[in-house]
């Protein structure tokens, strides 16, 4: 992420402090999605957040499993969501959800440095979120004085990542909260199944100070227990599982969203106060063939307050 303020045309800012669903809907959100642009890894970096608040949101693939698993070169431009990789997710320039087979190639296109990652956190073992290969090539990138390579997941998702002595397995608990450089982690469990495992697949809780945000992919609903976990806490971005769109049928409704649930969701999650006024709400994991463009997404969703995700796109958190 050195070379940001010599790409800052490649990668689009939403600075996410005051505006929410309300500002959306006046077009708020889409004035500023094109209006902030360029800003340094440094400003997002846990170091320079004395408050803890802050938490930068770097997507590093917005697609669901049926995108091509090879990513386009880096001298070939792409339009807005015109490729999807697998998916995954920043946090704050050092940690990582997920580490599919794209991911070293879509960060490369937007400027994330593998050597910055401390952390990377699982949700599950389904190919188009756990590379061998790459998880190897992120971790060995790192400064051997540093120490190996903290890799959280489900005890049993563990099994099935490299053994190595650049990288630190780390069971991740359900419900039970850790620290990673003053982030409050938690994994959650979710409705989402990996076929001969018997590894719980998670979602993300990320808290930092008065800031927090759920990313919820792979995932259909929410489960009974996580909904009831959630009641207490209160959102400012709610990241989803969208895979299936407008849906019609679809037989991925038992393991992954579309947009009809992910509106029940907003709704009730609303009413409980779950998510704040202002909540972000962002979908992720979009199967190739069941959206329209990335143009005609915006245009239909940006209105209701739902925003499509894109390869690249950061979102800034900041309630200092
Ligand atoms: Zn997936
Ligand atoms: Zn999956």
């Amino acid at each position: 992420m050195k070379n940001m303020e010599n790409n800052s045309d490649r990668r689009q800012f939403l600075k996410v402090t005051t505006m929410g669903i309300a500002s959306l809907a006046a077009g708020g959100l889409l004035r500023s999605a094109h209006g902030e642009e360029g800003k340094s890894q440094g400003e997002s970096s846990a170091s320079n957040n004395p408050a803890g608040t802050k938490v930068e949101l770097l997507f590093l693939g917005t697609g669901a499993a049926n995108w091509p698993k090879k990513y386009p070169p880096l001298n070939q431009k792409l339009s807005r969501g015109e490729v999807r990789g697998m998916s995954s997710m920043l946090v704050n320039g050092h940690i990582l959800i997920d580490c599919g087979p794209t991911v070293l190639d879509v960060m490369k296109r937007y400027d994330a440095n593998t050597a910055d990652i401390t952390d990377i956190l699982l949700t599950h073992t389904h190919p188009d979120h756990l590379h061998a290969d790459n998880i190897l090539a992120i971790a060995n990138s790192r400064d051997a004085g540093l120490g190996p390579l903290r890799f959280w997941g489900d005890p049993e998702a563990l099994k099935q990542v490299p053994d190595s002595d650049r990288i630190e397995k780390r069971p991740v608990e359900i419900e039970r909260p850790f620290d990673i450089d003053g982030l409050k982690i938690t994994g959650l469990a979710s409705n989402h199944h990996v076929d001969a495992s018997n590894e719980t697949c998670l979602i993300y809780l990320i808290e930092s100070g008065a800031t927090s945000v759920l990313y919820a992919t792979d995932a259909a609903w929410l489960l009974t227990r996580t909904s009831i976990y959630l009641r207490k806490k209160q959102l400012d971005a709610i990241i989803w599982d969208a895979t299936m769109g407008e849906g019609q049928g679809d037989p991925r409704i038992f393991s992954h969203n579309d947009l009809t649930m992910i509106r029940h969701m907003n709704q009730t999650l609303a009413s409980q106060k779950v998510l704040k006024p202002d909540a972000k709400i962002i979908l992720t994991h979009l199967a190739k063939g069941l959206h329209p463009s990335h143009e005609e997404l915006e245009k239909r969703l940006l209105p209701e307050g739902l925003i499509p995700a894109y390869d690249g796109m950061s979102v800034v958190l900041d309630k200092g």
